[in-house]
Parts: structure tokens; sequence; C-alpha cells
């Protein structure tokens, strides 16, 4: 993806909002990215999952859906901590550049 390391802060930020709301996996956050204009591979992602549960803003588990196995990732109180600061400094930053 271009510009991904610009990008990827928010894109880290788009999940955490989103495994705050529900469980969610890989492919369901592929698409979901998708519809925001951000086009990651598997390759891309899962990776970024991987980092995000190492770092502690992530849990996951496994479940099997018959022959799939599923891993489902949710939020971390770190994460909810992480999320809400981002937030913050989002709206400040918005305020400050998309003033004009
Ligand atoms: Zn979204």
């Amino acid at each position: 993806m271009e510009h991904h390391d610009l990008l990827s802060g928010l894109i880290r930020l788009h999940v955490l909002h989103h495994a705050a709301e529900q469980e969610i996996y890989g492919q369901w956050m592929i698409d979901e990215l998708a519809h925001h204009g951000y086009r990651l591979s598997p390759g891309t992602l899962y990776p970024m999952l991987h980092k995000m549960k190492r770092d502690g803003y992530l849990v996951s588990h496994q479940e099997r859906e018959g022959r799939t196995v599923r891993k489902l990732y949710t939020i971390t109180p770190k994460g909810r901590e992480g999320l809400a600061l981002a937030k913050d400094r989002i709206r400040e930053f918005a305020g400050e550049a998309m003033h004009k």
C-alpha cells in the first residue's frame, strides 16, 4: 500500500476501534479497511495483528468453524487506554489541520 508507513498508525487505531466493539478476525478486518480505502494484503495485516498482540493491545483465541480455525481478536485494557488517548490527539489534530 502506498504511504503505508505514514498511515499505519491510523490503520492500527481502526483495528483497535473495531476490536473494542466486537471480536474481529483477519479477513473481516481486511474487508473493513478496504471500505475505508486501505488496501492491505494478509501479508501486511497479519503481522500487524501479531505485533499489536505482542505489544499488549489485543488478545486472541482460536475458534473452529467446520474445517477452518479462525483467530479472533479483542481489545485489552491497554488497548482501550491507547485508543482513548489517540482519539483525543486525533480530535486535537483535526481541529488544527482541518480548520481551513
Ligand atoms: Zn471501520
